[in-house]
């Protein structure tokens, strides 16, 4: 199956292979291999019947359901271009993204008939607006063109999370999604009596490459439409999942949760976390193995790069715990300046806007990511932060991450973000933005400081500002912190 060079290939081999395993299971309902394959068949021509033609682009804000992965694949089938859109996300960023992507068809789920997103998609101009969960549209498969046989068009349009800037419109193709989905599968050594389970939205990027995965494999996977305790512990119990994902807001929900029951396993069946996307204080990674008993292996990604490395179950844990893992074959890394740059099959080809494009991509083909690494001799990636979180102090490079991987191990810190301030005398000063819910003992700057020094952090390095809330700002999808909010929102504020 590794050689698929379109989605439908694949998902045409898995149900040939596996008919009847199950890929998708949901509270009470299975979805099989097969029952994708005939399902995504009878959609694409109901699309079809819709005007929707190779090509055509379809943006849709669907619910984490089975039916969302039917309808992604009958527009894979058809060689549509799709460009899904976050649930949570409301009016003023659907009406971006949709009008951004070109969309002529919006799909959005029956119930939410009624709430703007209909007048919205009018107001947008995107005129064939179905409610695809009254019912998916569906047709005789006779009407259909055959299936795409070239993965190297773009089929694929998704928005990075905005951390920086407005979101852009990313471009993939059936093979970078591919190749970011056998590179998952390759590092995590999974097989066909795996369990998974999907804890973010099946319109992120690592939905469709998670499907690879089960594709490849032909393993089924617990689909979430709400994702949170207590419903994803009840999920997971049900269906024994084995390996379960998220990023490191979604560890720190289990530790917490484990740590309420230290003597019983969590969930029993478990034995692989696996996840990545945002930073991971090795303070967690410990806890989480020696607390909750399970591997953990952590990968870093990208909307324009899903899958660039990923740690494996059988490295060692010095190594799961401090790097991201290593590149699979058939990716490149390049450090200039201490900044990453990447080329590979996994790569998008591209952003919407043209200058993006133009801007991102270095002479040699190389994508340049804005994040700051170095590459160990034994070949693993350490990731050290963001270009536009380092802070410059009086002229002086300060990493965010190093002062708040510091601060992660003082026990009364539960979450934190150290941003760069302007400051008209040193350019930029240092602010710590500490998550201290109950506030005891309550921390003060000088606390942290003198803790900071006392681990051994330089003086030009030290926090002049500590605010404390009760929560961080954080995207919706994988629980990142927004900087950018916390920069606004504390800018003018002198201390
Ligand atoms: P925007 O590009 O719009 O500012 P964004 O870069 O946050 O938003 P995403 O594509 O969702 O949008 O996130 C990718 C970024 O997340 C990476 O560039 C990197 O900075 C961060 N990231 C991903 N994986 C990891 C990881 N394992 N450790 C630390 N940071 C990570
Ligand atoms: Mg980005």
């Amino acid at each position: 199956l590794g050689a698929s060079r379109t989605f439908w290939e694949l998902v045409e081999r898995r149900a040939a292979l596996t008919p009847d395993r199950p890929v998708l299971l949901q509270d009470d309902r299975t979805l099989t291999f097969e029952e994708l394959r005939a399902g995504a068949e009878r959609t694409a021509a109901g699309l079809h019947d819709l005007g929707v033609r190779p090509g055509t682009v379809v943006a849709w804000q669907l619910p984490t359901r089975i039916e969302t992965v039917v309808l992604a694949m009958a527009l894979a089938r058809l060689g549509a271009v799709q460009s899904p859109v976050i649930p949570f996300y409301r009016d003023r960023e659907v009406a971006f993204a949709v009008r951004e992507s070109g969309a002529a068809h919006f799909a959005v789920p029956g119930e939410w008939r009624g709430f703007d997103h209909t007048a919205m998609a009018e107001r947008i101009n995107a005129p064939g607006v179905f409610e695809a969960y009254d019912s998916l549209p569906e047709g005789n498969p006779s009407v259909l063109p055959p299936p795409p046989t070239t993965g190297t068009d773009v089929r694929w349009i998704y928005w990075t999370s905005g951390t920086t800037s407005d979101p852009k419109g990313v471009l993939h193709t059936d093979r970078s999604l591919i190749a970011g989905g056998s590179c998952l599968a390759h590092a995590l050594h999974l097989s066909a009596d795996d369990i998974g389970s999907i804890a973010f939205p099946f319109a992120h990027i690592g939905g469709p490459d998670y499907l690879v995965m089960l594709l490849l494999y032909g393993f089924p996977a617990v689909l979430f439409e709400k994702f949170g305790l207590p419903d994803a512990l009840e999920g997971y119990r049900k269906h024994g999942v084995t390996v379960a994902g998220g990023s490191t807001a979604f560890y720190s929900m289990f530790l917490a949760e484990q740590r309420k029951q230290p003597d019983a396993r969590l969930i029993p069946t478990l034995r692989l976390l696996a996840g990545g996307g945002a930073p991971k204080p090795p303070e967690v990674h410990h806890a989480v193995v020696r607390e909750m008993g399970v591997r953990l292996t952590h990968g870093y990604g990208m909307t324009e790069v899903p899958m660039i490395t990923m740690g494996s179950p059988d490295d060692s844990e010095e190594n799961l715990a401090t790097t991201e893992g290593r590149p699979p074959e058939g990716m490149e890394i390049r450090i200039v300046d201490g900044e990453v740059r990447l080329r590979g099959e996994a790569v998008c080809t591209g952003y919407l806007n043209p200058a993006q494009t133009t801007e991102a991509f270095d002479e040699d083909g190389f994508l340049i990511t804005g994040d700051l690494g170095h590459l160990t001799p034994s070949g693993h990636l350490v990731l050290t932060g963001r270009l536009k979180d380092v802070i410059i102090r009086k002229g002086e490079n300060i990493s965010a991450k190093e002062i708040e991987d510091l601060l992660h191990r003082h026990p009364a810190v539960g979450d934190v973000a150290v941003i760069g301030l302007p400051d008209a005398e040193r350019g930029e000063r240092v602010c710590a933005v500490i998550e201290q819910p109950d506030k005891t003992p309550q921390l003060t700057l000088s606390a942290i400081t003198d803790y900071l020094r006392s681990e051994g952090l330089s003086v030009h390095k030290l926090p002049e500002q500590l605010e404390l809330v009760d929560a961080l700002p954080r995207n919706e999808t994988l629980r990142k912190v927004l900087k950018y909010k916390l920069r606004e929102r504390y800018s003018g504020t002198v201390k």
